[in-house]
């Protein structure tokens, strides 16, 4: 795997660890989840699942043809009744099961999830534990997700109650495909609603293995279902199917206007969770040293394959070139590696097609005249995986490629400002509005910067850090929609208002 460099026990230990979970999928077509049961597609049209790490076929899977949606949505609707009736308590029980057998799997839902995507070890282990805690947060809220409000008038009360929606979907991409699938279906389950999921068709293997903890958790039949396929085929039947009452959608900006054209026959309510690219401001008067260690954590952790990633570092002229000199050091300290060594710090980019759009960069920054001051090829050391070195872009201006345009890889362009006011500028002169990360001491900028960035969140002084009530969301280009705590019960349900007479008012009289 990693050609001509030597390898260490622990990676040695993993791999073989690895390659045994692997062998479940191997030399076999990975077929759907419907009602209950894996089952073959119906049409005969394959895909081959291929590794970053050596483009070698991991396993063949089934594309999804639209009969499969048609099964898979009508298995959702028929679950539909009784998994809404059944009470919040028993919901909860069930989710939690779920939760525990996540833990229980952990090791070989992050194993199969390095070698899927890529992703180092570092971050995947706590991939498959933060979707158990997705599960756990959603189980506990299951009993009240149909809450709603009391309003007395004069002569009335009104109460609102929620109500879950109907059979939704989910489609869902391939950068931390565990943990994104958990945070969209452990909501939609404790709602009331049924599920067809849709994964990434460049990582669909943890995608199954859920499967199977959900069936094996007592979800009955019907309530979540999987249909394996690309975009073009399977993603577009279910964003059209008259069953399916609303999309929950993570992925490419451009993905999701095409989604919403889709959906409008059938009058979708959608939720998308788009692209970003997230300005971080350091302002001359921030803790240096923190600010240098969250700059470099939120571009080149994950690959950068990362919705927040601060992709754009706004650094302030008075402190340019020292904190650059120090930014350049870390990144060209960075361990690129072999996803399951833990002491890999960037893995392998997803695919082929993503590692030639990330690698075009290095020519449109030349040609835009920026400078590339770390990194700026592929790292062929590593044999013949999609391996890419950290890049820092420096002397950007933001009306370049590199400083619009989402590439989603361990690419950070950085781009100096003078002042509040020009960061402020440059920040939102994006079509993108998901993250934003500002590090000053100043207390009256942060919370100015905060009001004025046009972004769904924002942190101060912190890296990202994810609080499960807190709303999750982008705007502009970035999404429409929140998740996160009440917000995705929101999304999921229907809320009906009901008013009482208290059989005191004037019922107006005609025809009398
Ligand atoms: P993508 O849009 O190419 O694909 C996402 C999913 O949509 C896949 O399952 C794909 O098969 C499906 N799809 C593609 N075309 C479709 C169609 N016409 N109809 C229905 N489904 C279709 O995105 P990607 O490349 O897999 O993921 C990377 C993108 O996801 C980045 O832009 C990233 O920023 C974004 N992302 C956003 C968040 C967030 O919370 N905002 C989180 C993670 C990733």
């Amino acid at each position: 795997m990693l050609d001509g460099t030597e390898i260490s026990e622990n990676l040695k230990k993993n791999i073989s660890l690895a390659e045994n979970y692997l062998k479940k999928f191997q030399g076999r077509t990975m077929g759907h989840f419907i009602n209950g049961e894996i089952v073959d597609g119906k049409s005969e049209n394959n895909f081959q699942n291929i590794s970053p790490l050596d483009l070698n076929t991991i396993n063949e899977v089934n594309n999804g043809s639209p009969e499969d949606i048609d099964m898979a949505a009508k298995a959702a609707l028929k679950a539909f009744p009784a998994w809404r009736n059944m009470s919040g308590n028993e919901r909860y029980k069930i989710l939690h099961n779920i939760a525990d057998n996540i833990v229980d799997r952990a090791e070989e839902i992050a194993f199969i999830e390095c070698l899927d995507t890529g992703q180092p070890l570092r971050f995947m282990s706590k991939a498959a534990l933060r979707g158990a805690e997705n599960y756990r947060f959603f189980a506990d809220k299951a009993a009240e997700a149909g809450n709603g409000l009391s309003m007395p008038a004069v002569d009335h009360i009104n109460y609102s109650i929620r109500q879950p929606m109907g059979p939704v979907g989910v489609i869902t991409p391939w950068n931390t495909p565990f943990m994104l699938s958990t945070w969209k279906i452990a909501p939609a389950l404790a709602a009331g609603c049924t599920v067809v999921h849709k994964p990434a068709e460049w990582s669909p293997l943890t995608a199954m293995i859920l499967m199977e903890i959900m069936h094996e958790s007592g979800v009955p039949e019907g309530v979540i279902n999987l249909v394996n396929g690309n975009g073009e085929i399977t993603g577009k039947s279910l964003t059209e199917h008259p069953d399916i009452k609303a999309i929950s959608f993570v992925g490419e900006s451009k993905t999701g206007s095409m989604i919403m054209g889709q959906g409008s026959k059938t009058l979708k309510r959608v939720h998308f969770e788009l692209g970003g690219k997230n300005p971080v401001m350091v302002f001359e008067d921030a803790d240096l040293e923190r600010a240098l260690d969250a700059v470099v954590f939120m571009i080149y952790s994950l690959n950068g394959e990362r919705c927040t990633s601060s992709s754009r570092l706004l650094i302030q002229d008075s402190i340019h070139d020292e904190f650059i000199e120090k930014l350049s050091k870390r990144v060209q300290n960075l361990k690129v590696g072999h996803p399951l060594d833990p002491e890999t710090e960037v893995g392998p980019l997803i695919h082929q097609q993503h590692f030639d759009k990330v690698c075009s960069y290095w020519d449109i920054a030349k040609k835009d005249g920026a400078e590339i001051k770390v990194g700026g090829h592929a790292s062929e050391k590593l044999g013949s995986g999609l391996y890419v070195e950290p890049t820092l872009f420096t002397r950007a201006k933001n009306n370049m490629r590199i400083a619009q345009e989402e590439i989603f890889g361990p690419v950070l362009t950085a781009i100096p400002f003078n002042n509040e006011k020009e960061a402020i500028e440059i920040a939102n002169d994006v079509r993108y509005g998901l993250a934003g990360y500002i590090w000053t001491k100043d207390i009256g900028r942060a919370n100015r910067l905060a009001r004025d960035l046009d972004v769904g969140m924002i942190w101060i002084n912190s890296e990202n850090n994810r609080h499960l009530p807190a709303p999750f969301g982008g705007m502009k280009s970035s999404g429409i929609g929140r998740d996160g705590g009440d917000y995705s019960f929101d999304f999921y349900m229907e809320t009906k208002n009901i008013c009482v007479a208290l059989d005191n008012h004037k019922v107006p009289i005609l025809g009398a």
